[in-house]
């Protein structure tokens, strides 16, 4: 697929529109006139997918989901903030094993994808845990490394 001009901002927004629903709080808190990465908008947007569901799957339809975008030197850092149950300190260490799964109908394969895309663009992903919250923070190259 070929690189184009992907507006972040956006691509969140319409993943917010996907989970909306009541009992549902949403806390969008996106830097205006933000850069645009130069990237392949199908895998950025595929890796916010997983990102955002798994919020959403964590919070069980009830509680709160915090989004927030911002440039960081040469990154633009996505910040996803939820408040449900967190992840438990003997399995911080295998969620982005391909295959880790806790969930009943899940597969393991969305945080190995996301880490592997996202490296691959010259990005990160890590677990940044305060208290309770799961806080996921994404790094994603203005420039990418690989055609
Ligand atoms: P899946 O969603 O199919 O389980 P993932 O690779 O996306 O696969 O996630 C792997 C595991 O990481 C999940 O099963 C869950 O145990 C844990 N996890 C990921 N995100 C969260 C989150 N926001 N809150 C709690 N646990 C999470």
């Amino acid at each position: 697929a070929s690189k184009i001009k992907v507006d972040i901002n956006e691509l969140i927004k319409k993943q917010v529109h996907r989970i909306k629903q009541e009992n549902l709080t949403i806390k969008l808190n996106l830097e205006e006139n933000l850069p645009k990465i130069t990237g392949k908008e199908h895998i950025i947007e595929q890796i916010l997918e997983h990102i955002i569901t798994n919020a959403y799957q964590a919070i069980k339809g009830k509680g709160t989901i915090k989004i927030e975008s911002k440039r960081e030197g040469e990154y633009i850092k996505v910040k996803i903030v939820d408040s449900g149950p967190g992840i438990p300190e003997n399995i911080k260490e295998k969620i982005f094993k391909l295959n880790f799964t806790t969930q009943k109908a899940g597969t393991g394969l969305g945080l190995t994808f996301s880490k592997e895309s996202i490296e691959e663009m010259g990005g990160k992903i890590f677990l940044d845990n305060k208290e309770k919250e799961t806080t996921f923070v994404l790094l994603f190259p203005l420039k990418t490394i690989k055609l």
